[in-house]
């Protein structure tokens, strides 16, 4: 790694660790989304590592332990890996910690979230998974316990925990996916988190691909908040992990490059001729973006940050980002 990555790395608040702005987000890797094998995102994981993203971004919920080993596998660099469990008890937490050592191979993660996306207060309402994921620190096998969530309250109240080292809130100019304020006031959060020492990492800077015609702007504005050490982004080509580089290290962006990335279109596809109409989804949905209609699930466009959690709840696996 040449000098000017190094000085490009930045403390993740007082965990004592040094990160590459840009984190590499594995959600749209796995089957939730584009539904890459694990050979194939691996080779993005370990591009974005060779070129000197250190920070991997992944959960329970994402299925993509397997892309994320892949992409390890033999390399000698530094790595951070960050998970999440969205387990409701104890006993459950304790399994996804063990299967994500377990499967991705490591002694130890950096940092396991409270992946607690509905979740209003963390601190309430899992109590028994953030006690349970502590002991798992002391015993060694977590480095940081940290929690993420589409709820501006979740990050005040984190303020004054300081066993929560890492957050990793979701922001984005529209403040679209923020269950209860303003892109301003979920700003105000991170700012408080960050003056606590917390290291904080944000998601959904492009509101899960609906922001993506503004992709520079949009990503230029969650870097320039106070109290941002990074933002997970979602990559599937190299061309995406170079060009997202070159943004997060001097703001500079390939016209070309980004208007054929600016260009894509995502959406949600719902394939209701074998929907069964269960409601699973619907209340999966922590931005209140799907309904039962005629007896099957209708998303509503504008709702939707292509988050790709409901298609995790579809026992028919009828639901995709596209
Ligand atoms: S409809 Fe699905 S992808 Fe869209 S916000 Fe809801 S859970 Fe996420
Ligand atoms: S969970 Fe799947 S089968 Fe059930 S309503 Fe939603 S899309 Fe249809």
């Amino acid at each position: 790694m040449n000098e000017e990555m190094i000085m490009d790395k930045v403390a993740l608040g007082s965990t004592g660790i040094m990160i590459n702005p840009l984190i590499y987000g594995t959600l749209p890797l796995g089957p939730l989304q584009a539904g890459l094998t694990p050979a194939e995102g691996g080779r993005l994981i370990r591009h974005a590592l060779e070129q000197g993203v250190t920070m991997i971004d992944t959960a329970e919920l994402y299925d993509t332990y397997s892309h994320v080993r892949a992409g390890l596998e033999g390399f000698r660099g530094e790595a951070v890996v960050v998970s999440k469990t969205h387990a409701a008890d104890a006993p459950t937490a304790r399994i996804h910690v063990e299967r994500a050592l377990r499967e991705l191979g490591r002694e130890r993660i950096d940092v396991f979230h409270v992946h607690g996306a509905r979740i209003a207060d963390p601190f309430t309402e899992r109590a028994d998974v953030l006690a349970e994921l502590l002991r798992m620190k002391e015993e060694g096998k977590i480095a940081h316990v940290g929690i993420s969530s589409h709820y501006i309250s979740a990050f005040r109240k984190a303020v004054d925990h300081p066993e929560i080292e890492v957050v990793h809130p979701l922001i984005n100019r529209t403040g679209m996916g923020i269950l209860d304020g303003s892109a301003a006031e979920m700003g105000e959060a991170i700012a408080a988190c960050a003056r606590a020492g917390k290291g904080v990492y944000a998601m959904k800077a492009l509101a899960g691909g609906n922001l993506i015609s503004e992709a520079r702007a949009s990503i230029r504005y969650v870097l320039g908040l106070e109290g941002i050490h990074g933002i997970a982004i979602g990559m599937l080509s190299t061309a995406e992990i170079e060009a997202n580089l070159a943004l997060f290290r001097d703001g500079t962006a390939d016209e070309t490059v980004w208007q054929k990335l600016e260009s894509r279109k995502r959406r949600l596809r719902i394939m209701d001729k074998f929907c069964k109409g269960c409601g699973f989804c619907v209340e999966a949905c922590a931005s209140n973006a799907l309904s039962i209609v005629d007896g099957v699930a209708r998303v509503d466009e504008e709702a939707c940050i292509l988050c790709g959690y409901c298609g995790a709840a579809c026992p028919e696996f009828m639901i995709r980002v596209v």
